[in-house]
This record gives structure tokens, sequence and C-alpha cells, in this order.
């Protein structure tokens, strides 16, 4: 029997405003919990989505758009997030260009 790779997560493709520009945002629902999902940016250095939060931390969690059976879905990399997911809470682009904007310099003191 074939292996798949992993059963394709359910996801939202939008956007945010970070800056004045708009950006890609993917969002990537928890299998269990569809209330709870995790946050894609775009890294256009890579050509894929690595998840905000664990991007947060120094740990790269990636995804990308493949073309599955003739479906696009998105394939999800191989590590595990170390971030937890958050509540998915609908909002436009211009409210995440505010919580964008609250995020401290990434020196992190600790
Ligand atoms: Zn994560």
């Amino acid at each position: 029997m074939l292996r798949f790779w992993q059963k394709s997560p359910d996801y939202k493709f939008t956007k945010r405003k970070v800056f004045g520009k708009l950006k890609p945002l993917l969002i990537v629902f928890n299998a269990v919990n569809k209330d709870m999902c995790y946050k894609f940016g775009y890294d256009s250095c890579h050509k894929f989505y690595t998840c905000l939060e664990c991007k947060k931390r120094g740990h790269t969690v990636s995804a990308r758009f493949i073309q599955h059976n003739g479906e696009t879905t998105i394939e999800l990399g191989r590590l595990q997030h170390i971030c937890e997911p958050q509540k998915y809470i609908h909002e436009n682009f211009f409210n995440a260009s505010e919580e964008e904007k609250s995020i401290p310099p990434t020196n992190s003191s600790n």
C-alpha cells in the first residue's frame, strides 16, 4: 500500500498587511481542533511558507503548495511545530497589520 506523506490539512489562503504592503498569509488549521490554526508567512528567499510563531523562536516549519491528483494542496515540512496553535479568529488584513506592528525586535534577551 502506498504511504502518503500526510493527509492534506485544511487551510485558508489570505493576505495580511505588513508595513503598508500586502503579504501572503497561509492559515493551516489544526487537524484535531479546527478552531485552532497555525499562521504561515511567505518566505520569498526560499519560496515556501514558514510558520510565523515557530520562526520567532528560530525554528522553521515549512509548507508549500503542490499539485496532488490534479488538486492544489499543501505539503507540510517534516519538522513539527514548537509553537502552540492559535485560536482562529476571522480577521482582515488591517487587523493583522496591527498585530504585526506589535511584534518586538528579534534580538531576544533570554
Ligand atoms: Zn508553528
